[in-house]
């Protein structure tokens, strides 16, 4: 039987021409700034973002975590969407290790809107905790692979300018956003002093992301700390290969992964037992309800791998289906009729 694997988009695997790629790819040691690849990928990040300057890392979520601390001091404030990555998924970072404290904000299904931003930055006077930073994700992973509106995005940038506070963007799957909306990246980033970009989600690279920003300053810091953070690699362009490979030929097809999304959650829809509302697919990641069903969550996604099909529950009733370039359409097709199966 043949895993269909819809658990996330990370799950991926190189291609072999991907590993062609990096087997050949020429290196250095990128400690002392030496390697060609890695060098080569971080110009073409800034210049397919219109940043001056770009930083390799090992994840996404060290890509934030220096965003963070190189925005914010120990005992400041930074603005987050309560289901943010940076919230729910890198284990307490924030605090841990920026000494910051998280305001969160509740959006729908992930985006805020600018007078909740503006209600959550905090007054210039002496008794306040001081905001530091505003931190935006798009896509919005657990909001459902949510777009960004972009008329938000600069609101949002208003309220910022307004009081002072720069804007961090967790882009981790931003060039999602950028398939389905045709937007240039640069449309999306000119509003953030720093982005994240993940190379190891949808656009299928084993490892690695770029934190980008203007500020010759800025990155200085941001280098320093990821040599801090243990995130400094040697010869890293073997990595950066995978990511040269996946800017090249990934980014166009994932519109197969949005329209694979829609076609499953059209489907889902047709299971009596599942809620779904397929407008709210906006990109590569479907969230759905099982209501009424007497098998809890955790037993549904036993009979599912039993059927060869793997998804994560997010919730007492709610559960996460992710395409990628793994997953064809046939076989959403396949995975539907297993959700039939099993909901019976
Ligand atoms: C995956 C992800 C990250 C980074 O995750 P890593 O596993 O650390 O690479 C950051 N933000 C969002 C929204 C993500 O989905």
């Amino acid at each position: 039987m043949r895993i269909i694997d819809l658990r996330s988009d990370t799950v991926t695997k190189p291609t072999e021409a991907m590993r062609e790629a990096m087997a050949r790819a020429e290196v250095g040691d990128d400690v002392y700034g030496e390697d060609p690849t890695v060098n080569r990928l971080q110009e073409m990040v800034a210049g397919l973002l219109g940043k001056k300057a770009a930083l390799f890392v090992p994840s996404g979520t060290m890509a934030n975590q220096l965003a963070i601390r190189s925005h914010a001091q120990p005992g400041q404030e930074v603005i987050a969407e309560t289901k943010a990555h940076i919230v729910r998924y890198e284990q307490g970072a924030a605090g841990a290790l920026a000494g910051v404290q998280l305001h969160w904000v509740a959006g729908d299904r992930g985006i805020m809107q600018p007078e909740q931003v503006e209600a959550a930055i905090r007054p210039k006077d002496p008794h306040s905790i001081q905001t530091a930073l505003i931190c935006l994700e798009n896509t919005h992973n657990a909001g459902g692979g949510t777009i960004y509106p972009l008329s938000t995005i600069e609101r949002i940038r208003a309220v910022a300018s307004a009081h002072g506070v720069p804007m961090h963007l967790d882009g981790a799957r931003l060039f999602n956003a950028v398939a389905a909306t045709t937007l240039p990246p640069a449309a999306y980033a000119q509003h953030f002093e720093t982005v994240s970009v993940c190379l190891s989600k949808g656009l299928g690279a084993p490892a690695g992301s770029l934190l980008l920003t203007n500020d010759p300053a800025m990155m200085d810091r941001a280098r320093r700390f990821r040599r801090m953070y243990g995130g400094a690699m040697r010869q890293a362009g073997i990595l950066a290969a995978a990511g040269i490979y996946a800017l090249e030929h990934h980014v166009g097809r994932l519109k197969d992964d949005h329209e694979n999304a829609k076609r499953l959650a059209r489907k889902l829809q047709q299971i009596p037992a599942i809620s779904i509302n397929p407008q709210h697919v906006d990109t590569n990641i479907v969230i759905f309800d099982v209501v009424g069903n007497r098998l809890s969550a955790s037993a549904i996604v036993a009979a599912l791998k039993q059927e060869g099909v793997l998804i994560n529950a997010i919730g007492v009733t709610s559960f996460r289906a992710v395409t990628h370039l793994d997953v064809s359409t046939k076989q959403i097709d396949v995975a539907v009729e297993a959700f039939a199966r099993v909901l019976r």
